[in-house]
């Protein structure tokens, strides 16, 4: 524990004050001798309806001031087994998706070659390709668990083929991710056709639409994904919209009939024991988030996939 970084303590300083880094650990500029290395990535140019998510990262950090360091139902001590640390927001380019993209790839080259695992708190869902092509240079195609109402297969959005709707199938078509390895758990709402979801399927993705989950807990679900994964490397990618708008109504494309908090967290907690190398948290858009519940779920979201990172210790 000594010369580990632990967030700031609520009962040594009031939790409405201090810094507004991700649970007041402290915010560090080197990544040498990291082990986790939490960032934001303030970026909304990518999104198709409302926008918002470039306050993701800052309202994120705001909520997890909340967040104490022991997980009271799984054991997990992540702050007394891993160098964490909030290496601030990468310098987007708001002018420009593309230059924004490139920046968001680079960065993550330089993350990853010091070592920490990187845990991204968007920003859109368009951070995540320039993310998993950092991530597959360096691990290979990686597994990918996907939480989201929408599939983001999309070939092209007004003739863009980067956008939040186009990832997955980017992804698929750069060989980012092992299609038949890669989960796509969420998934719901109307479509432009009936098979809009079918393309992506005979790709060898495996989907989990939402209504199949309905009032089911998804404990076997992550316990059976954790053993089809095996050891090899796993990215997960969180879209907030997954889970229904009754508990995260602070997104931009959200979808009724959605999963519930609970069920994010059995699914992530059976998870553990995955060799998980990065992870992100999208879409939260504090505009339309007042009670700040939306961003409250997804730093516990973070927290939760903190708590399941290699080297932590359960106690
Ligand atoms: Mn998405
Ligand atoms: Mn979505």
């Amino acid at each position: 524990m000594t010369g580990r970084y632990q967030p700031i303590s609520g009962n040594d300083l009031a939790r409405f004050s201090g810094p507004n880094t991700f649970m007041r650990l402290p915010q560090v500029n080197r990544l040498d001798g990291l082990d986790v290395a939490i960032l934001g990535v303030p970026l909304d140019i990518g999104t198709s309806w409302r926008s918002g998510t470039r306050f993701g990262p800052k309202q994120i950090r705001a909520e997890s001031a909340m967040i104490r360091p022991y997980n009271m139902a799984t054991g997990a001590a992540p702050f007394d087994s891993l160098q964490v640390a909030d290496i601030g927001d990468l310098a987007i380019n708001t002018f420009s998706l593309a230059d924004s993209l490139r920046i968001i790839a680079e960065s993550y080259d330089q993350i990853l070659a010091a070592g920490p695992v990187p845990m991204a708190m968007g920003g859109d869902h368009s951070i995540t390709l320039p993310i998993l092509r950092a991530i597959a240079r360096r691990h290979g195609p990686v597994a990918l668990v996907h939480v989201d109402a929408h599939a983001d297969v999309n070939d092209e959005m007004f003739g863009m083929r980067e956008t939040h709707g186009t990832v997955f199938r980017r992804a698929y078509e750069e060989g980012l991710i092992q299609p038949d390895r890669t989960y796509q758990i969420g998934i719901r709402g109307t479509g432009y056709s009936a098979g809009d979801f079918a393309e992506a399927a005979a790709w060898g993705f495996q989907q989990f639409p939402a209504h199949q989950l309905w009032h089911r807990g998804l404990e076997k679900l992550g316990a059976e994904i954790r053993r089809h994964v095996g050891d090899r490397p796993v990215y997960v990618t969180f879209d907030i919209d997954s889970l229904d708008p009754a508990f995260a109504p602070g997104t931009g494309t959200p979808e009724i009939g959605g999963l519930t908090t609970p069920q994010a967290l059995q699914l992530i907690r059976a998870l553990r024991g995955a060799k998980i190398v990065g992870c992100d948290l999208v879409e939260v858009s504090p505009p339309y988030d007042p009670s700040g519940n939306t961003a409250l779920t997804g730093a516990n979201i973070l927290y939760e996939l903190l708590c399941i990172l290699p080297g932590v210790e359960h106690r």
